[in-house]
C-alpha cells in the first residue's frame, strides 16, 4: 500500500498538527471539520508555525508554500473518503467517533485506511463498528505535533499486518519515530504518565509538598523538562481527569483512582493553562501556584 494522499477529520489542535506535518512530507492533504471556523483557524495556525520554522532555519519558503499549496480544506465529509489513508482526529467522545467513521463509509475507497488520534478510546470496539476492522488502527500523535517526535501506532485485535506496515512507512516519511502499542486503556505513554501525575497531585493533597516544591523536585530531581503538575495544566487538566478515569474504568485496578483533589480542580472550571487557572494561576506576568 503506497500512501499518497492522507484525510484528516476534525481540525482542532491536534488534525492543524497533523495537516501541517503531512503536507511538509509531501502527502496530498484534505482537511475537514464540521465547523467553517475551525478549518479558517487551523489554516491561520498552521501557517504561523510554518513562519516560526523558516525563522529557525528548519525549512525554507519554498517548502512553506509547497506544504499550503497541498492542503485542502472542506466542511463535506464525502471529500475525505477517497484519501488512502484517514486521520480522525475530532472531538473524543466515542458517539462523535462512530458517527464519523459511519458517515463515511459509502464513500471510502475500496483500499482506504481509517485510523484515529484517539487517547482513551479501544481502537478495537471502534474498528469494529466499521466495515474494515483490518484496515483499521490507532495513529496517536502527541501535542504540539509539529515539535513532539513520538506517535504510537496501536493495533487492534483485528488489525493486519499490511495496515501496520502502511502506517509505519507513513510514520517514518513524518521523520517521526513510531512505538508500537498494543490496544490496552492509555496506551504506552499516558498509561505511565498520567499516574505520575496523579500521584504528584496526591502528594499535594496530603500535604507532602506544595506546587513549588513538587515540580522542581521533579524538574531538578529526575531531569524531567516540566514539573509534573505545571505539565497537566499543559495539558488541561479536564483531559488528565478523563484519562485516568479510562484506567480505572478500563483496568479495574484502585491504583488508578483520580485523585480527589484533581476532580476538584476540574468542578471547579480551573482546567490549566486553556482556561488561565489550574495547579498555577495564569493571569499575570508569570504563574502562580494556587496552593
Ligand atoms: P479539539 O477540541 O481541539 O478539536 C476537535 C475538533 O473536532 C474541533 O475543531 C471540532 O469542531 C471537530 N469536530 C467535532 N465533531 C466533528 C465531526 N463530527 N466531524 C468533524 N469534525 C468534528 O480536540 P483535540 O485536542 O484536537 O483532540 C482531537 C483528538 O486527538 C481527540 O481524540 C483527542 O483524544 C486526541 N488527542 C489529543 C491530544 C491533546 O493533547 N490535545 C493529544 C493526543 C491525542
Amino acid at each position: 500500500m503506497n500512501i499518497q494522499s492522507i484525510g484528516i477529520v476534525g481540525a482542532g489542535q491536534m488534525g492543524n498538527g497533523i495537516a501541517h506535518v503531512c503536507a511538509l512530507a509531501g502527502y496530498d492533504v484534505t482537511l475537514h471539520d464540521i465547523s467553517r471556523e475551525a478549518l479558517d483557524n487551523a489554516m491561520q495556525l498552521i501557517r504561523r508555525n510554518l513562519e516560526r520554522q523558516i525563522a529557525r532555519e528548519r525549512i525554507t519558503p519554498d517548502a512553506r508554500d509547497a506544504a499550503l499549496a497541498r492542503i485542502r480544506t472542506t466542511t463535506n465529509l464525502a471529500e475525505v473518503g477517497p484519501a488512502d489513508l484517514i486521520i480522525e482526529a475530532a472531538t473524543e467522545r466515542e458517539t462523535v467517533k462512530d458517527a464519523i467513521f459511519e458517515d463515511l463509509r459509502p464513500h471510502l475507497g475500496t483500499d482506504t485506511i481509517l485510523t484515529s488520534n484517539t487517547s482513551s478510546i479501544s481502537i478495537t470496539r471502534l474498528a469494529s463498528k466499521t466495515d474494515r476492522p483490518e484496515r483499521f488502527m490507532g495513529f496517536h500523535f502527541m501535542n504540539p505535533v509539529p515539535v513532539m517526535q513520538l506517535v504510537e501506532l496501536i493495533r487492534g485485535i483485528a488489525t493486519s499486518q499490511e495496515t501496520y506496515d502502511a502506517c509505519l512507512s507513513v510514520v517514518k516519511r513524518l521523520g517521526k519515530t513510531a512505538a508500537s502499542a498494543e490496544d490496552f486503556p492509555g496506551f504506552i505513554v499516558n498509561r505511565i504518565l498520567m499516574p505520575m501525575i496523579n500521584e504528584a497531585v496526591y502528594t499535594l493533597y496530603e500535604g507532602v509538598g506544595s506546587v513549588t516544591s513538587i515540580d522542581e523536585s521533579m524538574r531538578l530531581g529526575a531531569n524531567h523538562p516540566m514539573g509534573p503538575l505545571e505539565l497537566a495544566d499543559f495539558i488541561g487538566l479536564d483531559t488528565c481527569l478523563a484519562i485516568m478515569n479510562v484506567l480505572h474504568d478500563g483496568l479495574a485496578d484502585t491504583k488508578y483512582r483520580p485523585c480527589p483533589l484533581l476532580t476538584k480542580y476540574v468542578e471547579a472550571g480551573w482546567l490549566g493553562r486553556k482556561t488561565q487557572r489550574g495547579f498555577y494561576d495564569y493571569r499575570g506576568e508569570t504563574p502562580v501556584p494556587t496552593r
